[in-house]
């Protein structure tokens, strides 16, 4: 019962649906002239103008597009990118052209290039390109390109960096950047990129690391960036196993092994590069998924004698102390 009266619903719904709209006045039975006019938002007769539906909803963009009028090959859109907030202002300023030279032009001309807002953003948008065409370039995602213009904005609002290049700043807020992110670069890596001498390097990431702590400190502790240290093996042999297609059983063992040596191994004082190759090596070899030391030191970017000297030291030390059983323990547990 309860089944043929909603059939009977469902069938009368239906051919409701399907009545064609007509108009009363002039429909002979052959269809109307039926015109829907979008900018009005009504259906009406296309012979005699009755309205037989209003309050229709336009269903295309809500905004004028001027692509059709583009005659001289301009860019028709007439508007521009997202307002950036590292930068000052909304970023809704005019671009004046300056053609005559009467002196009212010249006038304005003056106040337009003494626009001090104008002339720090237009640095800190030569600095931030920079910024971004590096991590690019060394398939940094987008977050870490946007902590180290961060860190930019923040150490040119402190202003005490006036002494050092633009170039050797914005290699300290890549390295500052890569580490709070959790893809840490070792300072020879930044370098690469930068070319930027390593000691400059790390002698103005400890600068904006005290820009930064103090940053910290004045609000209440709530740290923005975990940056504190240098890259330490542990940071960066994910980033190498990855390279190697190891698989995640060795970088556990090999992060293990990186914990059990922090403290008093051969290997403090060396560049975090070498030893955590030297780590994942050891760890691979043990893991019966052995990588030749020649592929460890191509994927970790250190040379191969520096390698196989590190590792050997590393070896040795292993040996001595013993510490070799604990992490075949906690291989075997995972
Ligand atoms: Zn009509």
């Amino acid at each position: 019962m309860g089944d043929a009266v909603e059939r009977a619903i469902a069938a009368e719904l239906y051919a409701r649906l399907r009545i064609p709209l007509t108009c009363p006045d002039c429909d002979d039975g052959s269809g109307s002239n039926i015109i829907e006019d979008i900018s009005r938002g009504e259906t009406k007769c296309g012979d005699c103008g009755r309205i037989l539906c209003d309050g229709l909803l336009d269903e295309g963009q809500e905004w004028r597009t001027f692509a059709n009028d583009d005659q001289c090959n301009a860019d028709p859109s007439r508007v521009g990118a997202a307002p950036n907030l590292l930068l000052h202002g909304s970023q809704l300023e005019t671009e004046i052209k300056f053609a005559d030279t009467t002196y009212r032009s010249s006038q304005l001309s003056r106040a337009y290039q003494n626009d001090t807002a104008r002339t720090v953003n237009s640095k800190l948008k030569h600095a931030f390109y920079e910024i971004d065409t590096l991590c690019k370039s060394q398939h940094l995602s987008r977050p870490v390109a946007e902590t180290a213009q961060l860190i930019f904005r923040r150490q040119a609002d402190a202003k005490t960096f006036a002494n050092k290049t633009q170039d050797v700043i914005i290699a300290g807020c890549l390295y500052l950047a890569c580490k709070s992110n959790g893809v840490t670069r070792s300072l020879s890596e930044i370098h690469k990129v930068t070319m930027v001498s390593k000691k400059q390097i790390s002698l103005v990431t400890k600068a904006l690391q005290k820009l930064l702590d103090a940053d910290t400190s004045a609000h209440n502790n709530n740290a923005v960036f975990t940056t504190s240290g240098s890259a330490t093996p542990y940071d960066l042999i994910g980033r190498i196993c990855t390279k190697l297609g190891l698989c995640l059983r060795i970088q556990c063992a090999a992060e293990r092994l990186a914990e059990l040596c922090a403290e008093d191994s051969p290997l403090e004082g060396r560049s975090p590069l070498s030893a955590a190759g030297a780590i994942v090596y050891e760890a691979a070899r043990r893991g019966s998924s052995e990588k030749s030391l020649k592929e460890v030191a191509a994927a970790a970017g250190v040379g191969l004698a520096t390698l196989r000297n590190v590792h050997k030291l590393f070896g040795a030390y292993m040996e001595k102390s013993g510490k070799l059983d604990s992490v075949e323990g906690a291989r075997q547990g995972l």
